[in-house]
Formats: C-alpha cells, structure tokens, sequence
C-alpha cells in the first residue's frame, strides 16, 4: 500500500509499452491535452484528453500509461545492460537471461525438471508428511508494508521486517496464502464477472493437470477449486489486511498448535527450516486458524493435487509451450483481459530483475542516473519537507505534543534518492544456463535464506526496498525511510531541463505522497524510530479520522462501470496521500520561486504548468478486465480519480477558474483538509 503505484499483480497485467521515445521536449505537454473540456468538469480528460484518443493499447498489454512507458524505457536499457554483460563468459545476468531465453532446451526437457518434486508430492502418504511439504513451500514472498504484496499461492508466506515490538531488530512475519487467483474475491463474489473467471479458471486447472498427466482432471480440478474457494472463505480482506493493529500478533512455536490446530506446525516449521526460530509475528490469526483446520479436514489426495497443481503453475512461464500458452491464456488473457504476450526478452529481463536486480541495478545507476540530477531531486526533497513543517506548525487541531513528534519524525526520516547505499550479494546463488527451472527454484531458494538469516539481526535504517531501475517510490514504515528510484526521476516526473512547476507537479506530487505516508493513518501508528506506538491524542485522530471518512466518501462515489465503484476505504490512505503531496508540492513549489513571477509556458501560468503536469504524470488507459482487477484488488485508485485530488486543493480552483456548476466543483467546506 505505500508503494506509489499499482500492486504486483496490475504491473503484470500491465505489462511494459514499446518504443518510449525520448523526450525532446521539457515541461508540460500541449498537444496531449484536451481543451474542449473544461478543467473543472473533468481534469483527466483537460490534460490527456488527446493523449487518450491517439494512444492505442497494445495487443500484449493490459494498459498503457506514463508509468508502463518509463517502465519500458528502464526494460530497454536493462536489456542492453544485460546484452553487454552476457558478452562476458560465467556472468550470472547472462546466464539467467540466457536460461530463461534458451526455448529449444525447455521444450525438449519436458516437465522432467519438475519430475523430482511431483514424484515427492506423489509419495506424501499421511498428514505429517504433507504438513512437512508445506513448510517446505514457504517463501520470502509477500511484503505487508513496504512494496506492499498480500499475496502467495503458498500455504503461508514469510516476510521479514523491522519487528513491531522492537524496530531495531529484524523479525519473521507470516501471512496468509494458498490461493491462485489474486484474492478471496475471486471466490467468493457474485458478480456475473467473477463467476465467469471461476469458470473459466476451473477449465485451466484441469487444462494444467491434464497437460501434466494426471488422470480425472476434471474431478481434480474440481475438488482443488473448491479447497481454495475454502480457504478464501478464511482470509481477511484487503482492507482488513492494512489494519497494523490486527496484525501484531506475536506467537511462539507453542502457539500455532494451540490457536491455530490442525496442522502439525512442528512439521510444518521443520519443512521450512525454522525449528530454532523460537517467535513470529502473524498477521491474520483467524486465517491461520482456518487454513490450519482445513489442512485436518481436507482430504490428503485433495491436498496433493493442490501442491501439484501449484508448483506446475509456479513453473509454467519455464516449461514447455503448452503449459505456459495455457497459463497465459487464463491469467494473461482472461484475468488480464491481454491479448497477447509480451515478447520473451521482456519477460526475460523481468526474471532478471526479480532474481538478479541489484547485480543489473549497481551499472544501471552508475550510468543512467548522473550526480547533478541526484543533487536537484535532493534539493527538491528538502524543499518539500521544509514545507511540510511549516503545513504541521500551522495545524489548528493537532495537540502541540503531536506537533512535536510529527517534526521529530521528519527529522529522523531517511530519504534515498536514485539508489541504495549498498548491493545485495548474490555469490551464494547458483545461476545454470542449461536449467532455468532450477535457476528460478534455487533464486527463491537464495532469497528466503537470505532472509531468515537476518531474523534477530539489527536493522539497517538505510536499506532499500526497490531496485534503481523500477519505475516507483516506495515508503518504509518500519524504518521512518522512503526511497526514490532513479528510473522515477525522468520525464514526465522529472527532467533537469524542465521548468520548476513541472517538476513540483510531477515528482514533486509524488515526494509530498510518500512523506503524507509518514503521517496517516498508518504512519500515525509508527513513531520517529519506526516502533508501533500511537503518538496521537484521542482528539486528533478523531478530527483526522472524520475528515479521512469525508474523503472516502468522496472516492465512493466514481464508478468506472454502471455496476462497480470506487473502495474509498480501500483506496483511502492512499488517496489522502494524493491530497496532501499535492498540497504540499505546490508549497515547495512556491517557495522555490522565491517571491519572483514563475515563468509562462505556452500561455500557461506556473500554477496551471504545476497542476497540468501532475494529471499527465497520471495518463493512463487500461482494458476492462484489468480496471476491474485494480478496483478489485489495488489500494490506489485508478489513475482518472487520482487526477481528481485536485479539486480538494484551493490552487486549483484560482489556477483554473473553476466554479459552482463544473463537474469537479466543491464548495471550499467540502474540500477535504488533512494536512
Ligand atoms: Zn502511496
């Protein structure tokens, strides 16, 4: 949730749009907007409005927008990164590139890269046994507050993070899991929609099996479907999900059997290797309870094709064509409502990024991302925190002690501009160019190692979530610390060249977003040292918690579809996010300008350039399919609503001359003001 775009899941949907030409322009863009339409009735239309006619989705998307071009851009010079590196022999880049490129070999390997692990699920022969093999399922694989991921096909998924209760040392987290498709709403809602994806999501599963050879697909797939249908019916929403008081729930070894029985946790912790970690901190209790009754209560037969089932899907990308056509057919084209896939170099990249992304990041920064452009995103950044104080001092309804520790806590907090201090070191991970099964099965391996190692281990305040090459910004609660990848800092975030109000609008929006997280109401339950400790008083999280209800109702009410609207306490924390960095930017923005007039372009004030930038940082335009799985699963808001923020912000109305009657219009009570 406090990453600044759409979830794992959306960015596959996604995928990455071709050819980003480079910008020979600097500032806000003219030919991309709509003038007929009049800003204060539809803002997104007003600044991409013929952007929006003359972009076409491409077949192998499930969208296109400023986020997927940058993506692009960042994938291409990866790739040739990559393609330089692969000149050198016994280079672990070039090696897993090769691997997953290498089409010939997988197909003629078959699934025998598999034929080990089906042949252990086969002999699973009693509860003990499985319980053993789904401990050694567990992975590094979800990430509950920083890139923000609830999901794992696994039984549970481990993350490991700043500890609750001591955020100086690092400790083990345990999440739900277990489904395949991307939450309990899948299962469990009645839209004509869902029901289809269920029908179509049972075929794919016999499909899989089937290709696999199994006997009676269909009756398998069956009973399997129905298993995970059971165990949606025992997760927590996505809304439940982000609620940090529910989730710390620290329980020894001891627990698991006595609130969560059924299955043979001792087992279970000896498959994963971790009978010497003596304490967790899980995340959904009642999930845990339910999954584990359900291990007790499900048939074993039932329970192996599961993990059969799963572990063919977790490898369908790197079998054989049939098995991953049949993959893409449901999960790319059905779910994501994409035609066609993505060309495999991408996807290779992808791979490498995933397994191999701060070996590929360290040259990345190195080249793309130069000392002068670090030092003005910098200055930016200070700007734009000064002014956050100033916004906190002026607050009418906050306590002074909470004003105290709002400025303490901007004091302590770490911003990373461009890319991390120090690289992960992969030389314990073993990269075969001849087995990407492998290759892929020992990174995940490598990775939940690397991991559990640091259970107990000191925090390091500086580290970074993200790799210098992804297009995205990221708050680290755990840690009072936020980073900003290089590949962000260019257009239409961020060009050095550019006028003042351009940059403001765009990354500038973007700094002010992730420093709002430091406040709401997540922040608000983290203090200056990353601890869980609530530092507000009863009153100001009433005043904040009444005008954060107004906002979500607010973003109840659009509704992409006739039958599907807005989450507004979904999408909430993030959309107070969008306000307040909005709010705060144009701050920055202003004092940047040091009382002198801001320059013009193309007849635009500085104000009208600030907001007009920050809605073509938004354009985006997405399939059906894959607007309905972002309302459905992503705590941001589509990008048209995000563009909406604005009409919480005065500046907007003096910059544009919006009055009563516009479509966007709020009378200034009804303006939401957090921050
Ligand atoms: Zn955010």
């Amino acid at each position: 949730m406090k990453n600044l775009v759409v979830s794992t899941l959306l960015l596959a949907c996604l995928g990455f749009a071709q050819n980003a030409a480079a910008p020979e322009q600097h500032g806000i863009i003219p030919a991309n907007m709509d003038s007929s339409v009049k800003p204060g009735d539809d803002f997104f239309e007003y600044c991409n409005g013929s952007w929006l006619k003359k972009t076409d989705i491409p077949p192998d998307r499930g969208g296109v927008s400023a986020f997927a071009v940058l993506t692009d851009l960042s994938n291409k010079r990866t790739a040739d990164l990559i393609e330089e590196m692969a000149k050198s022999k016994g280079n672990k880049v070039a090696d897993l590139y090769h691997a997953y490129m290498d089409e010939a070999g997988i197909q003629s390997r078959g699934t025998a890269p598999l034929k080990e692990k089906l042949d252990a699920i086969r002999g699973i022969g009693d509860k003990r046994a499985l319980a053993h093999a789904l401990g050694e399922t567990l992975r590094a694989d979800v990430d509950a507050l920083n890139n923000t991921n609830f999901h794992t096909p696994n039984l549970f998924g481990m993350w490991v993070a700043p500890d609750f209760n001591d955020s100086d040392h690092y400790a083990p987290y345990l999440l739900q899991g277990g489904l395949q498709l991307p939450d309990r709403d899948y299962y469990l809602s009645n839209s004509e929609h869902m029901k289809m994806v269920r029908e179509k999501y049972l075929a794919h599963v016999a499909a899989t099996l089937k290709l696999a050879g199994f006997d009676n697909p269909e009756q398998r797939a069956q009973k399997l479907v129905q298993l995970e249908h059971d165990i949606a019916e025992t997760h927590l929403t996505l809304a439940e999900n982000d609620d940090i008081h529910k989730a710390n729930n620290p329980w020894t070894q001891a627990d698991f059997a006595a609130k969560a029985p059924g299955l043979e946790w001792a087992e279970y912790f000896r498959g994963a290797g971790l009978e010497a970690t003596k304490k967790f901190i899980v995340w959904q209790p009642t999930a845990f309870a339910g999954e584990a009754k359900l291990v007790d209560s499900a048939a074993l037969d039932t329970w192996k094709d599961w993990l059969a089932y799963h572990l063919i899907e977790q490898y369908a990308g790197v079998l054989p064509k049939a098995f991953a056509d049949e993959q893409f057919a449901f999960f790319g084209q059905t779910l994501g409502g994409t035609p066609q896939q993505r060309p495999r170099w991408q996807r290779a990249v992808g791979v490498v990024n995933t397994y191999l992304g701060d070996e590929v990041g360290k040259v990345y920064a190195q080249r793309y991302f130069p000392p002068e452009a670090k030092a003005q995103a910098q200055a930016m950044v200070a700007n734009i925190i000064a002014n956050f104080r100033k916004r906190i001092d002026a607050l009418d309804w906050m306590n002074p002690k909470t004003k105290a520790e709002a400025q303490h806590k901007l004091t302590t907090l770490y911003v990373g501009v461009g890319y991390a201090e120090s690289w992960k070191d992969y030389s314990a991970y073993e990269v075969n160019p001849d087995d990407i099964v492998g290759d892929l099965w020992r990174g995940r391996m490598f990775e939940y190692k690397r991991q559990v190692a640091r259970v107990g281990t000191p925090v390091d305040k500086h580290e970074w979530s993200m790799t210098p090459q992804t297009v995205n910004a990221v708050n680290l609660p755990l840690q009072n610390a936020m980073s900003f990848p290089a590949a962000i800092l260019q257009p239409p975030f961020f060009d050095a060249k550019a006028p003042a109000a351009y940059n403001y609008g765009g990354i500038g929006s973007v700094i002010g977003h992730e420093i709002s997280h430091t406040f709401d109401t997540e922040g608000a339950a983290f203090d200056a040292k990353g601890r869980v400790r609530n530092w507000w008083t009863d009153a100001d999280l009433k005043h904040f918690e009444a005008s954060t209800a107004q906002l979500a109702a607010q973003y109840d009410q659009y509704k992409p579809f006739p039958d599907l609207a807005l989450n507004g306490k979904q999408t909430l924390a993030e959309n107070i996010a969008d306000v307040a960095g909005l709010a705060a930017a144009l701050d920055g923005y202003h004092a940047s300008l040091k009382g002198k007039a801001a320059p013009k372009q193309d007849g635009f004030t500085g104000d009208q350039q600030f907001f007009i930038a920050y809605g073509q940082s938004r354009e985006s335009k997405s399939r059906d399919a894959a607007m309905r799985a972002q309302v459905a699963t992503d705590s941001h808001s589509p990008s048209r609503y995000r563009t909406f923020a604005v009409r919480n912000i005065d500046g907007w109305y003096s910059a544009f001359d919006v009055k009563p009657g516009e479509k966007l219009y709020l009378a200034p009570g009804e303006r939401v003001r957090i921050w």
